[in-house]
């Protein structure tokens, strides 16, 4: 049976010509870029091309760009580090209530630690106000972190807005950009961050290599010690193989993003209408500040995770929200939040789109669903 993937905001296949990219780095440029050899001298090269790529796709200068093993190290080094480094400035953060459990754990780590966090709730489209974070803003504040674009619902924040009034009061300001890199435009500078996390293997890159962007002049401490590579700042043998890859997947998207998102909308947007269809079915996020490849709906009387295994009969790759969670039985953090009853929340499912899916793809999902519905309906117990 054809596999037909619906999980892409989980992670994305490698591309095939990123692949190509990345293979000559195992066994060829396999020098240490901090050796002073020829071979040390190639794989520096190949890693200040790749910085210098990604760097200008996101309008950064080269000296800001800094490779992580991913989005979690990312957001757990800003976070940590500014927290670390402003402590005698002050010990208050705000957050959302939808961000990912890579900065919400951090935040609670950070508590545990003395400081103090503010929890924006959201609207019902999951969207955070502005002035709400604002109004929340101390004298003691040293971040806001709001990610770009929620990896379970889609929602797409007001981050440049939020930017202009955290360079008004000169506070720190990061976002969680990880699913947005390389699907929707993304400038450091239109969104006025001094921090931005991202990682590739949400863009058709390789797993365990991310970035963070930290803008000239923010103060912020090292989460790994050790060497001496990114200039200090993040220590360990760079993973060439894996930055090479993540700027090919960044040359990839700045070609292909713009069609490739006007593609992915139109078959977002025949999913969720083929859903909605059916009847009890309830789009969650917003119906346009949405990312490309996001479709998530809660349908009534229906068990989410029954479904998914139904789903998986028929080869249908789908999620009941964020990977990371799927192993808990805890109701989403961000359904929740978005006022969905804890049993909505466990009748939800996510379906995410990418660079390989079809019309087909779409049409199957749209065959299966009604039976599966029909049947799971007439068995369902809600949850006690
Ligand atoms: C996937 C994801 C992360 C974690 O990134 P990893 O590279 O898998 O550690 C963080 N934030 C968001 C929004 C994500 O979707």
């Amino acid at each position: 049976m054809d596999v037909i993937y619906l999980d892409y905001a989980a992670t994305t296949p490698v591309d095939r010509a990123v692949l190509e990219e990345m293979l000559p780095c195992f066994a060829g440029t396999y020098g240490n870029p901090s050796s002073i050899h020829a071979l040390g001298h190639d794989a520096r090269q190949a890693l200040e091309e790749a910085r210098a790529a990604i760097a200008g796709f996101i309008g950064a200068r080269r000296d800001e760009v800094f490779f992580t093993s991913g989005g979690t190290e990312s957001n757990n080094w800003a976070i940590k580090g500014i927290a670390s480094a402003n402590r005698a400035r002050g010990n208050h953060l705000i957050t959302t209530s939808i961000e990912h459990h890579s900065v919400l754990d951090p935040c609670r780590f950070l508590e545990e630690e003395g400081f103090r966090v503010t929890y924006l709730p959201v609207d019902g489209c999951g969207l955070v106000d502005p002035d709400d974070v604002r109004k929340a803003v101390t004298e003691r504040t040293i971040l806001i972190s709001v990610m770009h674009g929620n990896n379970e619902i889609g929602t797409v924040e007001s981050i440049a807005e939020i930017g202009r009034m955290a360079k008004q009061e000169g506070i720190c300001f990061h976002t969680d950009a990880v699913q947005t890199l390389g699907h929707i435009p993304l400038n450091v500078d239109d969104l006025g961050v001094g921090l931005l996390s991202a990682s590739a293997h949400k863009l058709y890159g390789p797993k365990g290599v991310g970035l963070l962007y930290v803008r000239r002049g923010v103060r912020l401490s090292s989460l790994i010690h050790g060497g001496s590579q990114e200039g200090h700042y993040r220590a360990g043998t760079e993973n060439l193989p894996g930055i090479v890859g993540f700027a090919a997947a960044v040359q990839m998207a700045e070609k292909e993003m713009e069609r490739e998102g006007k593609e992915l909308v139109r078959l977002r947007d025949s999913l969720i209408n083929g859903l909605v269809g059916l009847g009890g079915v309830h789009l969650n996020g917003h119906s346009d500040r949405r990312l490309p490849g996001n479709v998530n709906v809660s349908i009534d009387g229906v068990d989410g995770e029954a479904l998914l295994l139904d789903l998986r009969l028929e080869g249908i790759c789908a999620s009941n929200g964020s990977a990371c969670s799927a192993e808990s039985t805890e109701p989403s953090h961000v359904l929740l939040s978005i006022g969905r009853s804890p049993e909505a929340a466990r009748s939800t499912v996510r379906f995410s789109l990418g660079r390989q899916t079809t019309e087909g793809d779409i049409e199957r999902v749209l065959e299966v669903m009604p039976s599966s519905v029909r049947r799971l309906r007439a068995s369902y117990v809600p949850p006690l």
